[in-house]
């Protein structure tokens, strides 16, 4: 006499759950990566700290003068000088950079909130 046990067969769910991590931001070459650089560093808790994750950090932003950024893929100091409005980055010598697109996106912030570190 021996009881017949019913295997059952489980439905496992293999569902996958595949996350797709945006690319990691190698360089900030173009505005529009300057842009994703200011939206990631602005929702990061920690702003002025280099240990996140945030691919360019601001040390110092003073309104239409200059701002002074940390680039972490570059490991230095980035500085977006503005002259009658318009940003210029001396590291890149140029006007579209990453660094620039940041510094527009600060200089917005700036202007419609009044601060940048609140
Ligand atoms: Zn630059």
């Amino acid at each position: 006499m021996f009881d017949k046990q019913d295997n059952k067969k489980q439905a496992i769910n293999t569902k996958r759950n595949k996350v797709s991590y945006p690319e990691l931001m190698t360089h900030c070459d173009t505005l529009d990566l300057g842009t994703n650089a200011f939206i990631q560093w602005l929702s990061s808790k920690d702003k002025k700290s280099a240990t996140t994750n945030n691919p360019i950090i601001l040390k110092e932003f003073v309104n239409n003068k200059y701002s002074m950024l940390y680039d972490i893929n570059l490991g230095h100091y980035v500085i977006v000088e503005t002259h009658d409005g318009v940003p210029r980055c001396r590291t890149c010598n140029a006007d579209d950079c990453g660094h620039v697109g940041f510094s527009i996106c600060l200089k917005q912030k700036y202007d419609n909130d009044g601060n940048i570190f609140d």
